[in-house]
């Protein structure tokens, strides 16, 4: 948990820029006419006409529940790693080194003869220790034990920048317990939810048959443990709530968590994930604090027992026996998500690979494919992005002339890092041998953990990277103020050097538009230039801003996702004003790099091309089940409504395709809103 802001859920993309205006002798380059559905009239459906042909061909795989043109990058990059592991594990390399982990890393979990031979002799000891468990002080101390392992059951703790002091870390404890993805799963009564609540508490009684338990019983013990699990999703706090900063930063001292949450060893729970004195900290939800507190005193311990042991198997069920994994799979993958099969164990292996090692796979990453050019042109795309909002800053109607001095000193200040951190993890304690996936995967968790909490009351270390080089994505981190761009969206397909600046414009120069913007969102406003909450606007200002955000919500609120249910624009709010800034700040971005005389290409002229790219960004297929959970899940829209809902504001797109009055495009001039 962290308040990143990203481009997009697990998978975006990005690229390094030409600006120049070089002959254009790649006619058409980094658009597709195949791609569209001309059949159609733009002001009909602008998703379908600019991207119908290439959701046609490219219907679904089955291993995905969702496919977009950013996945296509995001195959090209798993691509990559795979000819860097193949590069790996035919040499000998030095015991220690990075190469070494991660082949060793990697074999150990593409073993399975050695893992289902196993069975489940790696998680004998956890289970045991549950057995063990004689009083709710063992379970509170094996619950605080287990927090290093990765397993979070109740509650969590990381550390990060104090969002009040931005140049210190400190420690949060935040909500957790669920084995659905938050608590609407368990709140809610229509059809779709009341099947998967039945197939969910299956899925429990499943993995408990696996530990050995008769089926009758098994199904007993899986009510029991899914009413718990209810009852800690009524005292949770709903992802709306957790968007308000404010409202999950609550500061406190050991005296005040424990006049908090008094049924809990506070003492004892900082003891046992070696925190002693963890000063001043903050609570994301008190409230939930003291209702857990107060429920792990009132359940009985063999409850506890029971909810334990199934998550503990669920926790780990990609390092145990396919059993254990085919069951997971079924749950999470076909039922919430909608996938038809599982990824082929080598993708799944290579992730976790890449996620355990992220920064020594992330030197080798870079070093194979992040040409130093693309870092210099990025940053000069960037300038050019920066110097367009602050020109469209300084020409906004609704802001008076004190927070706009305040706004282009926020943007200037914004720190810009492309491609990979400068300074690197050290993974010299991290042992990792070819035996035992599972004790690979818990001595890399082990390690984050330590050195987590070993940061906290500390400096923030700047040259810190949330996200690893070779990931599909990027980020704005509001406590930072800082835009993040890894090396791996920095390349082809969705870069063309040689394609004009509509297209670049309309694609990575839309995605920086983005991340910039995010400084500027609802969340992201309420932070000052150096990173702290810190109220900067006049009242006024935040008046208006919130009027016209509030226009922006409910027009996203009255997309129909499927059948009855509807997008919610409040959850996806952020995102939204950070995709209509995007697009409007690199739509001026271009006008200024644009001399005027650049010839139509394909028929098209750069205005309408540049349309046409940013709406290939999102384009997607997507299954049923996936629109129904990234809905309830996802703090952005779909890739639909990222075409529809931004475009349908901006007057240049009308220009561009002759929108008119009656149109499904169209909406009435007082009706749109532009924020920035
Ligand atoms: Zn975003």
């Amino acid at each position: 948990m962290n308040y990143f802001k990203t481009l997009g859920l697990g998978l975006m993309a990005m690229a390094a820029v030409s600006c120049s205006h070089g002959p254009q002798t790649m006619a058409g380059k980094g658009l597709d006419p195949a791609d569209m559905d001309t059949t159609i009239a733009p002001g009909a459906d602008f998703d379908q006409y600019a991207n119908g042909g290439w959701k046609k061909r490219h219907p679904l795989p089955d291993e995905k529940s969702r496919y977009g043109a950013f996945d296509v990058l995001g195959d090209e990059a798993e691509k990559q790693v795979k000819e860097l592991f193949a590069a790996i594990s035919s040499n000998n390399f030095k015991q220690g080194s990075i190469e070494q982990k991660i082949a060793n890393f990697y074999a150990s979990g593409m073993d399975t003869t050695a893992i289902e031979a196993r069975n489940l002799a790696p998680l004998q000891p956890y289970l045991s220790q549950i057995d063990e468990l004689k009083s709710k002080a063992d379970l509170q101390q094996l619950l605080a034990a287990w927090q290093s392992y990765g397993l979070n059951p109740l509650f969590g703790i990381y550390a990060d920048a104090d969002q009040k002091n931005s140049a210190m870390k400190v420690a949060y404890l935040y909500q957790s317990g669920l084995g659905m993805p938050n608590r609407d799963y368990y709140l809610n009564k229509d059809d779709h939810s009341l099947d998967i609540q039945q197939k969910y508490r299956a899925y429990i009684a499943g993995l408990l048959q696996i530990l050995g338990q008769e089926p009758e019983s098994a199904q007993q013990d899986a009510e029991t443990i899914y009413a718990m699990e209810k009852e800690i999703a009524e005292f949770s706090m709903s992802m709306l709530d957790q968007r308000d900063p404010y409202k999950v930063y609550n500061k406190m001292n050991l005296d005040q968590l424990i006049a908090t949450a008094p049924e809990y060893n506070w003492k004892a729970y900082f003891d046992g994930v070696k925190l002693s004195n963890p000063g001043d900290f903050i609570v994301c939800q008190p409230d939930f604090m003291k209702a857990m507190a107060q429920m792990v005193e009132a359940k009985p311990l063999a409850d506890w027992k029971q909810y334990l042991k199934y998550h503990t198997i669920s926790n780990f069920s990609s390092e145990l026996p396919h059993a254990v994994g085919d069951l997971s799979f079924e749950f999470y993958g076909k039922t919430l998500s909608g996938s038809l099969v599982q990824r082929p164990r080598w993708k799944r292996v290579q992730e976790a690979t890449a996620g355990a090692l992220g920064e020594a796979v992330g030197q080798l990453y870079v070093k194979e494919y992040f040409p130093p050019e693309a870092k210099e042109r990025m940053l000069k795309l960037v300038e050019n992005l920066r110097k367009a909002l602050a020109v469209r800053i300084g020409n906004l109607s609704w802001m008076s002339d004190t927070t706009k001095e305040k706004a282009i000193e926020k943007l200037n200040a914004i720190t810009v890092k492309i491609g990979y951190p400068d300074k690197w993890k050290d993974y010299s304690s991290l042992e990792i041998t070819p035996d035992s996936y599972f004790q690979n995967v818990v001595n890399a968790n082990n390690f984050y953990f330590a050195d987590m909490l070993s940061k906290v009351n500390k400096p923030v270390d700047k040259t810190e990277w949330g996200m690893t080089p070779q990931t599909v994505n990027a980020y704005y981190n509001p406590s930072a103020n800082e835009i993040v761009f890894p090396a791996a969206i920095l390349q082809p397909p969705f870069f063309y050097m040689d394609a004009d600046d509509a297209i670049n414009y309309g694609a990575i120069g839309v995605v920086i538009g983005h991340e910039m913007s995010h400084g500027f969102d609802d969340q992201g406003r309420q932070y000052d230039k150096i990173g702290n909450l810190n109220d900067w606007w006049q009242a006024d200002d935040a008046e208006r801003f919130n009027e016209k955000t509030k226009r922006l919500a409910n027009q996203f609120s009255q997309f129909t996702v499927l059948d009855t249910v509807k997008a919610d624009g409040k959850l996806t709010l952020g995102e939204n004003i950070a995709d209509l800034g995007g697009l409007n700040i690199s739509y001026t971005a271009m006008q200024m790099a644009l001399k005027g005389d650049e010839p139509q290409i394909d028929g098209f002229t750069p205005d309408q091309r540049f349309f046409l790219s940013y709406a290939h960004i999102w384009a997607q297929n997507i299954r049923d089940e996936e629109k129904l959970r990234l809905t309830k899940v996802d703090v952005h829209s779909l890739g639909r409504y990222r075409v529809l809902g931004p475009l349908r504001n901006t007057p240049e797109f009308y220009a561009a395709f002759d929108i008119k009055a009656g149109d499904y495009m169209y909406l009435p001039e007082d009706e749109r809103v532009v924020i920035w």
